[in-house]
């Protein structure tokens, strides 16, 4: 039985990675899928793919950072889905570095992407979910929203903003039908992590295969996550039998935060 027939939802971030694959998983549960992020070619792309194998998908250009364009996805969506009831805010960018060497427009920008862009396509979209008394946000944090280590201040920093956000945003909405909640993976094989790999091979004396090892010991499964995983998490908060799961921050990482 598919759960999300009839239900709309938007996927900020949708053109690659994590977003790709929660868009996969939704329509896969019968839900309409709207895909937003900046490179309009990743967007469409994966919207051509799914509405290719039978599903309702499309793409809008956006880029959270902005009110107006937020508020364009949020009106153009409407009248593709004709209701938003899922919203994920899957869009995210990751800076590395010092606190002494972080520049402060990197910091305000991973700062105007992960965390005011939850906030702003929550407020254009939650409210609405509310008025009809059924609603899913789910924001992608991070194991970096509930720890941290060394060289991910600003990027430690957003995703601690977003589960902080996603909390108070669940108490609001907590009588209307609406739950928010946040999943938290740790290192997941996509572009973003291939940036890191990157990293550490530019400024480290590690090769990018002693790299990926380092990565993948982060967690006691010695691996890094599927897309897919993260997706699998989205969909149990979106499914209309996890609406007592509330301002929960649902940790994807093998078992890394609580081991010694
Ligand atoms: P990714 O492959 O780099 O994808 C990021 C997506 O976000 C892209 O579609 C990108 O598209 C979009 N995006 C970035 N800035 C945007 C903006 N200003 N407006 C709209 N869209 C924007 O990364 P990913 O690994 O799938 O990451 C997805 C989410 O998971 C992020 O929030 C990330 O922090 C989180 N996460 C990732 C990992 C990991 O290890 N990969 C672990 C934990 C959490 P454009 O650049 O075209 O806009």
């Amino acid at each position: 039985m598919l759960r999300l027939v009839g239900k709309g939802a938007v996927i900020t971030g949708g053109g690659r990675g994590i977003g790709a694959a929660v868009a996969r998983g939704l329509v896969e549960e019968g839900a309409s899928v709207v895909l937003a992020a900046r490179t309009v070619a990743q967007v469409e792309a994966v919207a051509e793919e799914l509405t290719a194998d039978g599903h309702r998908a499309w793409a809008v250009p956006c880029d959270v950072t902005d009110p107006e364009q937020v508020a364009n996805l949020a009106a153009v969506a409407n009248d593709h889905l004709g209701k938003i009831d899922i919203l994920v805010n899957n869009a995210g960018i990751a800076i590395a570095g010092p606190v002494k060497s972080i520049r402060l427009k990197d910091w305000e920008k991973v700062m105007a992407v992960n965390t005011t862009g939850t906030f702003l396509c929550a407020r254009a979209m939650m409210p609405a979910m509310a008025e009809r008394g059924w609603g899913r946000v789910v924001n992608v944090a991070s194991i970096a929203g509930l720890a941290a280590g060394q060289y991910i201040s600003a990027y430690a920093a957003s995703k601690h903003a977003v589960i902080g956000f996603t909390r108070a945003a669940a108490a609001e909405m907590a009588a209307h039908g609406v739950t928010v909640n946040a999943v938290c993976p740790g290192y997941v094989e996509t572009a973003m992590t291939e940036k890191t790999l990157d990293n550490i091979e530019a400024k480290t004396q590690l090769g990018r295969d002693q790299g990926r090892k380092m990565l993948e010991k982060v967690s006691p499964q010695e691996r890094l996550f599927a897309p897919e995983e993260v997706a699998y998490l989205v969909l149990c908060l979106c499914d209309p039998r996890a609406r007592g799961v509330n301002g929960h921050a649902l940790v994807l990482d093998g078992g890394a935060l609580h081991t010694a």
